[in-house]
């Protein structure tokens, strides 16, 4: 909190600089007049400023009590001393013996040996650090967080100084590579899949705040006010929209209502008022402290969240510049592409969906709120894209390629035609699928088999009947877990697993048990960090250590399955006694269910996943114990070959089709048919083709795969001869070789498979 005084002091300094920045003369000028003042005031015998310059460079711009002919002179670089220290972590420092700091760097040029306290903040606009603000005394000063925030308040108004373009040119506060004209290839990471091509739209263009000094703290703290409670109204009307009435993204939204609510944000901004600022500059100002501070966190979690903090500023910047919620009349080329650092789960709900082309994003994660909802929409997305809004200008022709993760800016004609081509055909391939939607999956020499669909969200739900799935052989129900910002109890899980079943409508539905740890960490629950999460408590060991949470799933389960099948599937199983340790609690939760007098499933299904190579060995135990097993070769692959499946540098280093995998997908495919234990493969690799083709030549008939496989695996099963391609196989199991990929595909193009 600021106490009064120091507010009354800030507001006077504030006061005069609006004055000195109203005032004529050059932007030198007014510069050299504010280092002036802000020294008088703060009672500082020196105060600095400097700029950044192209090349991350730091010069010296102006001076009050250093000496006059280093200016322009001086240049630091960033991460160099003190000063390139704050920038390069845009953040205040304050030392009372700044020379004892180990980053100090002395310019003799500049007289500065006879100071010695210093205390700056970086100068911020946007994300971006163009300068920085330093007062230094010659005593062993201990300045105060007051002091701290002043000056940071006056950077502020300084940013606008700098961003204005007349100190430097504005070409070099914009990092452009120099050729920002020329096409440009810029790689991220998929976020949704899918080509998009249009035309750039930049989401939330930045407002200018024309007005930063308040005259009245108390009118800028009730235009906050009812600028927050218009973005609350906003969101109720979102949410009566029939759209919003489930699914995941509603979850989504009702977590992002919580953070209009947060206290410690509002309060922050509300100082910032009191201080003098405009509610929008307040707004600002804590905006900017936020993202300068989020380049520093790398915990993927707590940067998901301030993105929701940041979405809700930038909707309070519209608010406040336009008095009514601007965004929500966001208008879109009949093909746009939309381009931002980041979005909230909110956002894209603004844009025509039907105008929508793709989405490309500076940050982000694949389970980042705005991706969930992207992929409800089928919009392709790729995140982590550097620098993207440095290197796009709106009206730039933009090709998004979500498969492979990368864009293309100002694309050539042979490239833009090389995506129209790709798209028209992958049109007439999805127009093909479509056909296949009702026939069979049966291969030429009539081996039926059944081609089941992986899902995790209710949305994907609609893919089951698009697709023509035989049923779905994967839930993942820790999807909406992660989606929500506290554990869901037996009635929400109840009624979400109750409308799954009913959206199958009889067909079957393969429920997993909670399967997160690992790299799927849910918000609400923090575990200690593990040096090897993916060989950690994770999974089955978690909801067997935490039977209440196991518990009320499987109850849930139960009660949504009354009077059908129940399918449930535990994961990670390592050992024959964790499948029994879990079987023995849906015995206790069956027995429970029927003492309340609960109707329950009519049949209850119990398989186990084997992804711990470990559990292959117990089979003589286990297959009397299962109904069903289902292959997850994702997390099998990991373990099998000791290599991390989230490592990029190692993870594609060895193949699923590799001798040593295919052996043992054929051992444990052989000793099911004996037993009469379905087996089904459900892991990434049995969505592609070719690998399908293997599979079904080690014998096994089940597969699982996400709904986009499902048409191309299943025109491959129907022009594959199921005889031919085992005998071959049968052949190459003992060979020494890395992989059978190129031997697979040879065959697969001789005997006319389509791939
Ligand atoms: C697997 O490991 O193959 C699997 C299907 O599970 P997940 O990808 O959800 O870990
Ligand atoms: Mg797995």
């Amino acid at each position: 909190m600021l106490t009064a005084g120091t507010t009354s002091v800030s507001r006077r300094l504030l006061g005069r600089l609006r004055d000195v920045m109203a005032g004529g003369g050059s932007a030198q000028e007014r510069l050299d007049k504010v280092v002036t003042l802000i020294a008088a005031d703060m009672v500082a015998e020196v105060c600095s400023c400097y700029v950044m310059r192209a090349g991350e460079v730091l010069e010296l711009f102006s001076t009050e009590g250093l000496r006059h002919d280093a200016v322009h002179q001086t240049r630091l670089r960033v991460g160099e001393g003190l000063v390139g220290d704050i920038a390069a972590h845009a953040r205040p420092l304050a030392l009372a013996d700044a020379q004892a700091h180990p980053n100090f760097a002395y310019r003799p040029e500049t007289g500065e040996e006879i100071f010695h306290s210093l205390m700056g903040v970086p100068i911020i606009r946007g994300a971006r650090v163009v300068g920085v603000l330093v007062v230094q005394n010659r005593t062993m000063r201990h300045y105060t967080d007051e002091e701290i925030e002043t000056l940071e308040t006056v950077a502020m108004v300084l940013a606008e100084l700098v961003a204005s373009g007349e100190l430097v040119d504005r070409s070099e506060l914009v990092q452009v590579d120099g050729n920002a004209l020329l096409p440009l290839r810029l790689e991220g990471i998929r976020l949704n899949g899918g080509v998009g091509i249009g035309i750039a739209v930049l989401h939330n263009p930045r407002i200018t705040i024309h007005r930063l000094v308040a005259e009245d703290p108390d009118v800028e703290l009730e235009r906050l006010k009812t600028a927050l409670s218009g973005i609350k109204t906003a969101l109720e009307e979102l949410f009566s929209r029939p759209e919003m009435r489930d699914g995941e993204h509603r979850d989504v939204l009702e977590t992002y209502r919580m953070f209009t609510e947060d206290k410690g944000w509002i309060n922050r901004i509300s100082e910032a008022i009191r201080t003098g600022l405009t509610a929008e500059a307040a707004v600002q100002k804590v905006h900017d402290d936020m993202r300068a501070r989020m380049n520093q966190i790398t915990d993927p979690y707590l940067r998901e969240r301030l993105h929701d903090f940041e979405d809700i500023a930038n909707r309070l910047l519209q608010f406040l510049a336009s008095g009514e919620d601007a965004v929500a009349k966001a208008e879109l080329p009949a093909d746009g592409i939309l381009i931002a650092r980041t979005m909230g789960p909110m956002d894209l709900f603004d844009y025509d969906p039907t105008r929508l082309r793709g989405l490309v994003l500076e940050e982000g994660s694949p389970t980042m709120h705005v991706a969930i909802v992207a992929r409800a929409l089928d919009i392709p997305v790729v995140g982590r894209c550097k620098d993207v809004l440095d290197k796009i200008e709106p009206l730039d022709p933009v090709i998004v390629d979500g498969d492979n993760g990368q864009v293309f800016v100002r694309p050539t004609d042979d490239i833009r035609d090389i995506f129209v081509e790709s798209t028209y055909q992958r049109q007439q391939r999805a127009a093909q699928y479509a056909m296949l939607r009702d026939v069979p999956a049966v291969t030429k020499d009539g081996i039926q088999v059944r081609l089941m669909m992986n899902a995790g969200l209710l949305l994907d739900m609609q893919h089951l009947h698009e697709s023509g799935a035989d049923g779905i052989g994967l839930y993942r129900t820790e999807l909406p877990f992660m989606a929500r910002s506290a554990l869901p109890d037996v009635g929400v899980q109840t009624a979400l697993y109750t409308k799954i079943l009913d959206q199958a409508e009889g067909k079957p539905v393969v429920f997993r048990t909670l399967d997160v740890g690992g790299d799927k960490i849910l918000p609400y629950w923090n575990p200690n960090e593990e040096d090897n999460p993916a060989l950690g408590w994770r999974s089955i060991r978690i909801t067997l250590d935490r039977p209440a949470v196991l518990r009320a799933q499987l109850r849930a389960l139960l009660r949504a399955a009354a009077g059908r099948e129940a399918r449930i599937m535990f994961p990670m199983i390592a050992e024959v006694a964790e499948l029994a340790q879990a079987r023995a609690i849906l015995d206790i939760e069956i027995a429970r269910e029927r003492r309340l007098g609960h109707p329950l499933p009519e049949t209850i299904k119990v398989g186990t996943m084997m992804e711990v190579p470990a559990l292959a060995f117990q089979l003589d135990a286990l297959l009397p114990l299962v109904d069903f097993i289902s292959i997850g070769s994702n997390d099998l692959t990991q373990f099998l070959f000791a290599v991390d499946r989230n490592n990029p540098r190692i993870c594609d280093r060895y193949d699923p089709l590799s001798p040593a995998m295919l052996n043992f997908l054929r051992w444990v495919a052989g000793r099911c048919a004996e037993a009469g234990v379905a087996m089904s493969v459900c892991g990434e690799m049995a969505g592609r083709p070719l690998e399908a083709m293997a599979l079904i030549g080690l014998g096994v008939r089940i597969l699982s795969v996400a709904s986009p496989s499902v048409g191309p695996v299943k025109a491959m099963i129907r022009s594959l001869n199921v005889e031919g391609v085992a005998a071959y196989l049968g052949g190459l199991l003992t060979s020494p070789a890395h992989s059978l990929r190129d031997k697979l595909k040879d065959y697969a193009l001789d005997h006319g498979v389509v791939l």
